[in-house]
């Protein structure tokens, strides 16, 4: 889960961009002087975007999305792309990868009957202690309970008032709400939320996690289907926030949980969250020692020949069709990463 990458800086450029054109001719331009490679990373596939739930992409958009990236691109497998950067294997011109995180139930639903469709080895990175449980994420409860208590004001010892909001603004008080939540001790953030469901009055139905989140038995034909899983921990922490042995079980089981059930080698990580400050040198050890070959962030990077591959930067897939091809053309990377001259930059 991260909503962090979704800048708003980017829609004025887009607009901007796309009346003169410039996204096909950029993409053209650069496609033809240097390799792009783009991993996209996905979250929740929706039939309809609900009030309260956060990185959604609506079905129909997302077969849009793979129809056009299954004609520009040559697709790979995040194994496959690390193993041709490791062999020095040249890369075609476009070349994207399709990532999914936390291992939510709409990905088989919804996303893997278009993957299949358009022949795509998307990796789904599962945050393996809520697999097949009732237990939905902290971020989908507090989404959740926000947006059906009847109360105007919940007070919470060790985290302060969550002010009521409207309808109108739900996705960006909620956004910053999470990004308050973020900064709560690892340790602490169950008692808080159980405080917070208990204050909110909302009962959160029992069968829910079973319908929001992956089973093993979905996983398991997904598997056999062409698509690969990775690790994402057990219970999805900020791991430069938990202790190096806590670290160290949560990559090392979350791996050993996917293996378990699949009978095969699981070499590919996700950081939770996946921000700079979200892992570091140590923890990038660990990975290496349990046998991982490679880790992705929510960084939003394009991939070069030279990419560290502990530090793999993913795009997000914007907000419209239009924003998914900007995004895909390498130019929000590469505007991001100039977002200073973006700020002083009147459009
Ligand atoms: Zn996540």
């Amino acid at each position: 889960m991260n909503r962090s990458h979704k800048q708003t800086f980017a829609r004025p450029i887009i607009s901007v961009a796309n009346r003169f054109g410039l996204i096909n001719t950029y993409s053209h331009i650069i496609s033809n002087l240097k390799s792009k490679v783009v991993i996209l990373v996905y979250h929740r596939i929706v039939a309809k975007n609900d009030s309260w739930s956060i990185d959604t992409v609506e079905t129909s958009d997302f077969e849009k999305q793979m129809k056009y990236i299954a004609k520009t691109h040559e697709i790979l497998s995040l194994e496959k792309l690390v193993r041709a950067i490791v062999e020095k294997k040249p890369l075609h011109k476009r070349t994207a990868v399709v990532t999914f995180d936390d291992g939510y139930k709409d990905n088989y639903t919804n996303a893997f009957p278009i993957l299949k469709k358009y022949n795509i080895p998307a990796t789904v990175f599962l945050t393996t202690g809520h697999i097949g449980t009732d237990n939905i994420f902290w971020w989908d409860k507090i989404g959740y309970v926000l947006y059906n208590t009847k109360l105007n004001m919940l007070k919470l010892e060790d985290f302060g008032v969550i002010s009521p909001y409207s309808l109108n603004n739900i996705s960006q008080s909620l956004n910053s709400i999470l990004e308050r939540f973020k900064r709560v001790p690892e340790d602490k953030k169950d008692d808080i939320l159980a405080k917070l469901v208990k204050i909110s009055d909302v009962d959160i139905p029992k069968n829910m996690g079973r319908d929001m989140i992956l089973s093993w038995e979905e996983v398991k034909e997904m598997n056999e289907n062409g698509i690969n899983f990775g690790a994402h921990t057990v219970t999805h922490p900020i791991l430069s926030k938990i202790s190096l042995k806590q670290v160290k079980h949560e990559i090392a089981q979350s791996k050993k949980d996917i293996e378990k059930r699949l009978s095969k080698p699981v070499n590919t990580f996700c950081y939770p969250n996946g921000q700079a400050d979200d892992f570091n040198a140590e923890i990038i050890n660990l990975l290496k020692e349990s046998g991982f070959i490679c880790a992705v962030t929510t960084i939003p990077k394009t991939v070069s020949s030279k990419a560290d591959l502990f530090d793999l930067g993913r795009i997000p897939p914007g907000w419209n069709f239009d924003s998914f091809k900007f995004c895909i053309s390498g130019l929000y990377s590469d505007l991001y990463n100039r977002k200073n001259w973006i700020a002083e930059s009147k459009f």
